[in-house]
């Protein structure tokens, strides 16, 4: 037995649902989930639906409504980076909101000069 972490493992462990999570756990063992998965990284060209990236795609869920029998519409194919971006909630918020504050301080200060 290996105790591999699945892919999707911060999405499964924000589903709240026992159930859900367990259900969730299944399809993502199944040898359908695989199929559908291959499909999907076949239909996005083999890329990152992202960044373009072939290293280490993954299918990610768009929707979770449909969990066990996806659509095709349903799951995007994004590179392990994209993905862990995409489940982290706001993974370089803190930077941009950082960028922000000093472009409106520059702007401020700028301001300040000409007077
Ligand atoms: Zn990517
Ligand atoms: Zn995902």
């Amino acid at each position: 037995m290996t105790t591999r972490t699945p892919a999707h493992s911060p999405t499964a462990a924000s589903l709240s649902d026992g159930r859900h999570s367990q259900l969730y756990a299944e399809t993502m063992h199944s040898e359908q989930w695989r199929r559908r998965r291959a499909r999907a990284i076949q239909r996005a060209g083999g890329k990152c639906q992202r960044c373009g990236s072939a290293e280490r795609l993954e299918a990610h869920h768009l929707t979770y409504a449909r969990l066990g029998r996806e659509k095709p519409a349903d799951l995007i194919v994004l590179c392990h980076a994209c993905h862990q971006a995409e489940h982290s909630p706001h993974p370089d918020a803190g930077a941009s909101f950082g960028r922000l504050v000093r472009a409106i301080r520059q702007r401020i200060s700028a301001r300040k000069r000409r007077r």
